[in-house]
């Protein structure tokens, strides 16, 4: 199989599973089930047929010399409207690698496993397969979930055969593996490696976020009648404190050690062209590979917040919405997937995943890493999405390499 037949069967699943719009494999619904019945065909030309865990987590392996094993991983769901690549490109380099082994049986066994719903498009809870495998899924916070058209993911579940109340049982089939590496290929998703003009990169890990929710109140008053000196603007306070963030991620940022920090919303009280905003609320979402950098952008977030808001007589709150660790993945395997990536195209640039991805939840049972395709306009999740061919070939031959070198080490 060359990396030429992996983008035949690319166009083939999305010819068979999008529309007008992009692709349709929605978790849990029909498309979904035929792009894997497509996939089972695929591995039935093979001679494997593929084991289903207690979440829905689809795995084909083909028995090696040990039971030693190489996971290689993604997913077939999408979102609605999605791309042709996003999730597809992994699972089908990893079909690849087992027709590439079948027949010199390889010195470990090989899996490849399609993760149920990555995206959680559906019922708002991504990497769901790949959390109960991994032990992090807590069915409490899932089970109250509805999709858009009232359906329960419970039942959505079971129309696929799975119950929530034993999906965690989805962790017994992930220890029962000897797993030495856990590999993924993905699209970027993002414009760093167009911006270097790059076919592939290395994945160091994916970022940790701290997610804040920040309240400034100061004193609605009159526009017309309230000199400068005497306001409480607390827009004005949200605003100098969202331009301190942007330094701070500029502060962190050395070399290919990237950070960000976005205030992505804003809500003025009373939100009248002739009143001094009383009240602003804005959110700020940082991330950063290195846990200690994301503790000490916060501080420094938080620290500046004050002052601003001292600065401009008004008060702030901050409240947490959301947190999770960075997951730096193996640093032997970086240096693997350096240099098959080097070796294929040359170059090897370094780069953080801002997404998070179904590798991550492997991060605490087993090394992992990922590598990334160009991803052109840095689009996703949007038919749009698409990786030129020449990058998408030779991302494909890195992948394969890395496979090979991490199969033989
Ligand atoms: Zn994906």
């Amino acid at each position: 199989m060359s990396a030429q037949d992996v983008v035949a069967n690319l166009r083939e699943l999305a010819k068979l599973t999008s529309n007008a719009d992009g692709a349709q494999r929605l978790a849990w619904g029909p498309v979904w089930r035929e792009a894997r019945q497509w996939f089972n065909g695929k591995l039935a030309a093979l001679g494997i047929t593929p084991e289903i865990d207690a979440a829905g987590n689809s795995w084909a392996t083909l028995k090696g010399s040990s039971d030693r094993t190489v996971i290689i991983g993604s997913h077939l769901d999408s979102v609605p409207n999605g791309g042709w690549l996003d999730g597809a490109l992994g699972v089908m380099a990893g079909l690849e690698a087992l027709t590439t082994f079948r027949d010199r049986r390889p010195p470990v066994t090989l899996k490849v496993v399609d993760w149920a719903d990555e995206e959680g498009a559906r019922f708002g809870r991504s990497l769901l397969g790949s959390s109960a495998a991994a032990g992090s899924l807590q069915s409490a916070d899932v089970e109250h979930l509805v999709d858009k058209t009232g359906v329960r993911l419970v039942d959505a579940l079971r129309e696929n055969g799975v119950e929530l109340s034993t999906m965690s049982k989805a962790q017994e089939y992930l220890k029962r593996i000897d797993a030495k590496a856990y590999l993924e290929l993905h699209i970027e998703q993002g414009p760093v490696l167009e911006s270097m003009n790059r076919s592939t990169g290395v994945v160091q890990g994916t970022f940790g976020v701290e997610r804040h929710l920040l309240r400034f109140v100061g004193q609605a008053a009159h526009s017309g009648s309230t000199p400068i000196p005497m306001r409480k603007d607390a827009f004005l306070a949200a605003a100098e404190s969202a331009l301190a963030f942007r330094e701070i991620a500029r502060k962190y940022t050395t070399g290919s050690a990237r950070v960000v920090c976005t205030v992505g919303t804003v809500k003025v009280e009373p939100g009248i062209v002739t009143a001094v905003p009383g009240v602003c609320e804005i959110s700020l979402d940082q991330r950063a590979l290195d846990a200690h950098v994301l503790e000490a952008m916060l501080a420094d977030a938080r620290a500046a917040s004050w002052t601003i808001a001292a600065g401009n007589n008004v008060s702030v709150e901050w409240k947490r919405i959301w947190q999770i660790e960075p997951r730096p993945f193996a640093p032997h395997l970086i240096k693997v997937c350096h240099e098959a990536v080097s070796e294929v195209t040359g170059e090897a640039p370094h780069l953080p995943s801002g997404p998070l991805h179904d590798a991550a939840e492997m991060v605490p049972h087993m090394p992992v890493v990922m590598m990334f395709a160009y991803s052109s306009n840095g689009l996703s999740h949007c038919k749009e999405e698409d990786t030129p061919e020449p990058h998408l070939l030779k991302t494909l031959a890195a992948f394969q390499l890395l496979v090979e070198k991490v199969v033989a080490s």
